[in-house]
């Protein structure tokens, strides 16, 4: 054969995407809309302008522009990391005497570790734009947080990090990686702010939370001169951007002819999966194209597999929009699992109307299923994954070894989000034997669903 697939198929510059693709557009159930918290209308652009910078809002409420030029200094920042290697996983599919075709998405080659860069260093450069002095977010593990603040310094803005206490404390070294991009991080939940004493007053010495962490963010973006709050997964907007994922995916496969089978990603609040899907996605709709797509979540914590779809609070404080998507319940505090960017109470709207309508599926993996999956592809693969990437790692495999009993030739594509330097106490834990697999019971989650909002 002489058109065997190279190891990595990369994408020449003049080959990379200069738009981004809004998969909203081409929904024909469209996603429900953002509601206020106090009157339960759709969100408009002006409530929304205090939150978000100006045209983030426009992107987050746009559903019906099929595509968005990227501007040319994201373009240039893109260059740094981008594209990203195609990777034929031959080492795995060897190693699992599989006849299937294993292919992954490699997002882990930035500093920062993960996919997350792409919307950081997009959200960092409408507010540079729009003249802002800087911007608050939230981090849990601190991927998101490492992304922002490799982005803020570029753009020279100011980053408010509050971090989730207990990550604060456990990964100093994520920590420090912000600091030295110039970012300010505070443990959450922290005096700093109003929300964040009445937490401190009801629940004393609590580690925190991502919903906490919000909760503190936006307060301090809503009432500082000059700053807005910005997200790292979860909304439209981050979806849009990270679809480069999959548009660089699409077009690095249509380079060699392939057409995937089964395309698999982690979900956390969906933005990966939502980015690496989007182009295949768009085509499901339209041309009914036949992909396997499927959402792999924890089943410590598992919004899709066990939530219920309906209008929740974002955060823990409850001064966020109210979504509609599959959800644990805002109060929902999942078990310590080690996959830190998989912890969120609900998911993407876009991502949870697509699976209400039937086009994509969603599993649930138990921790220590996980960790032996990243190991084994860590030992013939080479790189060292992240937990959260270790999920899909997970169900390729478990794809992959349905394709040996069967004898099918399946194409699998999966997204590696990213590496996991930063997560080697969970490693240690797995290898000790000490890890656990708590998964919630139905009464818990009953109880924390109990307490959803009540949206007419
Ligand atoms: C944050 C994170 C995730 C999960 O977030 P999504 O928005 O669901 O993509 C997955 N993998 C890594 C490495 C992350 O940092």
């Amino acid at each position: 054969m002489t058109n065997e697939i190279p190891y990595k198929i990369y994408l020449n510059e003049s080959e990379m995407p200069k738009q981004w693709y809004n998969l909203r557009a081409d929904m024909v159930n469209k996603p429900a809309p953002l509601l206020n918290p106090g009157t339960h209308k759709p969100m408009t652009a002006e409530e929304l302008a205090p939150v978000f910078c100006e045209e983030l809002v426009k992107q987050e409420l746009d559903d019906t522009t099929p595509y968005f030029d990227i501007p040319q200094e994201i373009l240039d920042f893109y260059k740094m990391f981008r594209p990203s290697p195609l990777v034929r996983a031959y080492c795995l599919e060897k190693k699992l005497d599989t006849p299937a075709k294993i292919y992954y998405k490699f997002e882990g080659n930035n500093t920062s570790g993960s996919h997350k860069l792409n919307s950081a260093i997009a959200q960092a450069y409408y507010a540079k734009k729009q003249g802002l002095k800087g911007v608050t977010t939230e981090t849990g593990a601190g991927q998101w947080g490492t992304a922002l603040s490799m982005a803020c310094s570029y753009f020279d803005l100011d980053c408010k990090v509050y971090m989730v206490k207990v990550s604060y404390e456990q990964k100093p070294f994520r920590r420090e990686v912000m600091r030295t991009y110039g970012a300010t991080v505070t443990p959450s939940p922290s005096t700093t702010t109003e929300i964040g004493k009445k937490i401190l007053a009801e629940h004393p010495g609590t580690t925190g939370s991502l919903g906490c962490a919000i909760s503190e963010a936006v307060e301090v973006a809503t009432t500082t001169e000059g700053y807005r709050y910005v997200l790292g997964s979860v909304l439209n907007q981050v979806l849009l951007h990270q679809s480069v994922i999959g548009l660089e995916t699409k077009a690095a496969l249509d380079k060699y002819g392939i057409t995937p089978d089964i395309i698999i990603g982690c979900a956390g609040g969906g933005s990966n999966l939502g980015g690496l899907i989007a182009p295949f996605m768009g085509e499901k709709i339209k041309n009914g194209a036949n992909y396997r797509i499927i959402a792999v979540e924890p089943a410590s914590c598992p919004s899709f597999t066990r939530g219920k779809y309906a209008y929740d609070f974002c955060d823990t404080g409850m001064v966020c929009p109210l979504a509609k998507m599959y959800t644990l319940g805002s109060g929902f505090i999942p078990a310590p699992n080690h996959a830190g960017g998989l912890r969120y109470h609900g998911m993407s709207s876009t991502l949870s109307q697509l699976y209400d309508d039937g086009l994509m599926e969603a599993v649930s993996v138990p921790q220590t299923e996980v960790f032996e999956a990243a190991e084994q592809f860590a030992r013939v693969e080479g790189i060292l994954p992240a937990p959260e990437s270790s999920h899909a790692i997970k169900v390729a495999i478990d794809e992959a070894l349905k394709c040996k009993e069967t004898g099918e030739e399946k194409t699998i594509v999966f997204g590696l989000t990213g590496t996991g330097y930063f997560d080697l106490v969970a490693y240690e834990k797995f290898h000790d034997g000490k890890m656990d697999d708590y998964i919630p019971t139905d009464e818990e989650l009953a109880a924390s669903i109990a307490k959803l909002p009540v949206v007419e």
